[in-house]
């Protein structure tokens, strides 16, 4: 009976690049070292062979950039609906719950405002294990009201990116978003304060398209996707092979779409001296 058949090799799923599993040790994905996962948070989630940059999550990225790793947090309840009743393989309200679950945080932005290096200033840090980092009515919600209230303080705002772009579960509603964070954006340049946009891996879609671009710097990590549409899409629409390293920092770097491509481990620095350097007049 078996004669004829093939033996077929089941499709293996691809690698998960940037993610940290649980347990002990953690491989490279880049370099393939074994580091130990202690190692890892020690270093800021970089490995400390090749550099590569592991994902960071939101309430990590906040305790690395404030002093003592210490901040308030605002507006944590915010959390999403569904007004559309939107199911794709599952509905969209299991997602949500499925997300909070996982992750803890209500959606996929955490706010905080603190001090960096003695100076006062707010951050929003995108959580990308939430829903992959989209952007719905909350998050743009969120966004735009630390930046109202960067503009009440008089304090300058930085939005840590990390996104697949808008949520398609909320629709057009997530799209307004866009519009609404880069109005609220353009009233605290009125205001004369400044914006850091920190891109990295990965930064798309509707939020490259917003706020990640309009930063008065636009930074980003090393080796961080950025970009609208995947490479794939653009390949297929313009029909032509893209160069080696199109959509990382490095690459747009070059082609002055970012101001600086900073290594996680000096970010902090890095951001204290523009925060002294731009900040406003007190
Ligand atoms: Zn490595």
């Amino acid at each position: 009976m078996a004669w004829f058949k093939k033996a077929r090799k089941p499709i293996s799923a691809p690698e998960k690049a940037s993610r940290v599993p649980e347990g002990l040790w953690v491989k490279c994905p880049s370099c393939g070292r074994a580091i130990y996962n202690k190692e890892l948070a020690a270093n800021l989630q970089v490995c400390p062979k090749c550099s590569h940059h592991f994902r960071m999550s939101a309430t990590d990225r906040l305790r690395m950039l404030f002093d003592d790793g210490a901040y308030t947090e605002h507006d944590p309840g915010l959390r999403s609906i569904d007004p559309l009743h939107f199911t794709d393989t599952k509905p969209y309200k299991d997602r949500l719950a499925a997300a909070k679950r996982a992750g803890g945080s209500r959606d996929a932005v955490i706010l905080g405002s603190g001090a960096l290096d003695a100076v006062p200033v707010v951050v929003a840090a995108m959580e990308y294990a939430f829903i992959g980092g989209s952007m719905g009515v909350v998050v743009g919600e969120k966004i735009t009201r630390a930046i109202e209230r960067a503009l009440e303080a008089r304090l300058p705002v930085v939005i840590v990116c990390c996104s697949g772009g808008a949520r398609v579960m909320e629709g057009a509603r997530s799209l307004m978003q866009m519009a609404k964070i880069a109005g609220a954006l353009a009233r605290l340049d009125r205001a004369r304060l400044p914006y850091i946009a920190v891109l990295t891996d990965p930064t798309t879609g509707g939020v490259t398209a917003s706020f990640a671009m309009l930063g008065d710097l636009n930074i980003a990590e090393p080796k961080a996707q950025i970009g609208f549409a995947g490479p794939r899409v653009i390949e297929q629409t313009i029909r032509q092979k893209l160069p080696k390293g199109f959509q990382r920092s490095e690459f747009l770097l070059e082609h002055g779409m970012l101001d600086a491509v900073v290594d996680r481990r000096e970010l902090r620095d890095f951001l204290a001296n523009i925060l002294t350097f731009t900040g406003p007049d007190r």
